[in-house]
């Protein structure tokens, strides 16, 4: 009898220090979460074989790869994105529908992160800026939360909404990048002055010395067969060039200090790259007691793609030159915080459609749209039928925004049909929903993703669909993105290190199961307007 307590109580406090010493939980030491803007997923593939190791191929052969994950709202912008990876939701749920809106009560025009109320650190107006216009919490928030502030979170990149959107409401410091004086700066929501190490590193002015190297190809040109050949007219012109080739003369920049020129050259991805180590390094991320948070935005693929459009020897090249930044990346990691004892994924916060023009002379069809001509040539029907003028504020974000003051006199039911008539007449519209009016005849997924989107003050009243391939843009040369289609929607989601299983799936999966599977990676709280689901097969159980 004795005997059998003895080994009860012993089998008691066995099982009770194995329960206290997994108490704590296994985590990793740090996350780091990385964006690159406007990567299609198709790129991952489009020039794998010219990846070295150590990069994307590092992820992709060593990491989990989700190759069907899609955005699922629209408009598929670089805010929403931003804001969709990290808090696991929606626009019509945490509010950012847009890189821009209209509020419909004041008409007052909002940019997503700027904020009257709060000073610049370190530059210009750039950094009257803060995250205040989310309403959802991020990952990172859920981590503070969860840790009781003991985990340090902070965002880099060039663009301001790249940095402040994941780096979360609670975040110790975003920064990004000020193209009036070169640095990196932040606001004072988070901090009264810069930190030394960032002071130090802008004094360094390391993107002068990266621009003053011009930027040649990494390889011979003619190697580049996965792309246009260098001087055609789907290109967008350097100041001053008078064709789009290679070299490109970025140097002239610094003698002119154009510190913005940066940003649409593979450097200024180099840039955040050097950013992001000079930050884990003197912040000590990854050497606490409890688990850290970078999210890092690799924005100069955003404004390449822009100006070049995906079939651009400069887009190839720039996807060469970061996938060596990736490489640099992960082996400084490796020795900062250990391999193994950290997680990353990558994605993008939207994809991009090829030139319209390029398509055209490829005989697919396509077109380059200026919503600004729509906006003009509705008004002026509008006031045939009304007797109104300005009825339509603005088209933004494939929106129709109505001037409130203008259609209050007005049958509001009216105009609405009357506006979507003359849309539906358009070449190129292939739908028109009217947001306020749930309608019934569309594709449910499509007309899901519009309702997604959909924050009633902030959103204008009428959502556009264009045909496939057609897409609101200023210039002829480029691209863009913002529409539902699978070049804008379909993103690139790779998970690697601590907790993460090797493998890959085709499972159709979504933006918003990105903070869903870090939280339940981590166990933590989900963040509080998160709709997605855990990816299970990504994690080792
Ligand atoms: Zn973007
Ligand atoms: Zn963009």
């Amino acid at each position: 009898m004795k005997k059998t307590s003895l080994l009860l109580f012993l089998l008691l406090f066995i099982g009770k220090s194995a329960y206290l010493q997994s108490s704590k939980p296994d985590r990793p030491k740090l996350v780091v979460g990385i964006v690159v803007d406007q990567m299609r997923w198709d790129y991952l593939y489009r020039y794998f074989d010219r990846y070295q190791e150590g990069g994307f191929k590092r992820l992709m052969q060593e990491g989990f790869n989700c190759q069907k994950a899609y955005i699922n709202y629209l408009p598929s912008y670089t805010a929403p994105g931003h804001a969709g990876i990290y808090t696991g939701s929606v626009p019509a749920l945490h509010g950012i529908v847009g890189n821009d809106w209209i509020d419909n009560r004041s008409g007052k025009s909002w940019y997503c992160t700027e904020d009257t109320t709060v000073t610049s650190i370190g530059g210009s107006q750039a950094g009257k800026m803060s995250p205040r216009n989310m309403l959802a919490t991020t990952f990172s928030d859920e981590l503070r939360l969860a840790t009781n502030f003991r985990a340090r979170a902070f965002g880099i990149s060039i663009k301001d909404r790249g940095a402040i959107l994941p780096a979360g409401h609670s975040a110790n410091a975003a920064f990004w990048y000020d193209g009036s004086n070169g640095a990196f700066i932040s606001s004072s929501y988070y901090l009264q002055q810069l930190p030394a190490w960032l002071q130090q590193f802008n004094k360094r002015n390391v993107g002068d010395s990266l621009i003053n190297l011009n930027w040649h190809t990494l390889y011979p040109i003619q190697t580049y067969v996965q792309s246009t050949a260098d001087s055609n007219r789907y290109e967008g012109l350097d100041k001053g060039a008078s064709a789009p080739v290679f070299p490109h003369l970025t140097s002239a920049a610094v003698s002119s200090r154009d510190k913005g020129a940066i940003r649409s050259t593979p450097y200024g991805n180099t840039l955040v790259r050097m950013m992001a180590e000079a930050c884990i390094k003197a912040e000590g991320l990854g050497t606490g007691e409890v688990t850290d948070f970078l999210a890092i935005s690799f924005s100069s693929s955003d404004y390449i793609g822009h100006k070049y459009g995906p079939n651009a020897i400069e887009v190839e090249d720039s996807y060469l030159r970061l996938d060596q930044d990736l490489a640099y990346l992960f082996s400084f990691l490796d020795k900062q915080v250990g391999a193994g004892n950290y997680t990353v994924f990558l994605s993008a916060d939207h994809g991009g459609a090829h030139n319209a023009r390029f398509l055209q002379d490829h005989k697919i069809p396509a077109k380059a749209l200026g919503m600004n001509a729509f906006t003009n040539d509705l008004n002026q029907h509008l006031l045939q039928e009304t007797g109104v003028d300005s009825i339509v504020h603005m088209i933004s974000n494939y929106q129709v925004y109505f001037n409130a003051p203008a259609i209050e006199e007005l049958n509001r039911e009216e105009v609405k049909a009357a506006t979507k008539r003359w849309l539906m007449a358009q070449d190129g519209v292939t739908r028109v929903f009217d947001m306020e009016e749930p309608d019934n005849n569309h594709p449910s997924a499509l007309y899901n993703q519009a309702i997604n989107g959909y924050f009633a003050n902030r959103c204008g009243a009428l959502q556009i669909i264009l045909n496939p391939g057609w897409y609101d843009a200023y210039l002829p040369t480029g691209t863009t993105h913002g529409s539902w289609n699978p070049y804008d929607t379909h993103i690139p989601l790779i998970w690697y290190g601590w907790g993460i299983n090797t493998g890959e799936s085709y499972k159709r999966v979504n933006m918003t199961d990105i903070a869903a599977t870090l939280s339940a990676l981590l166990h933590i709280q989900e963040p509080n307007a998160c709709i997605g689901e855990v990816i299970e097969e990504v994690l080792k159980k």
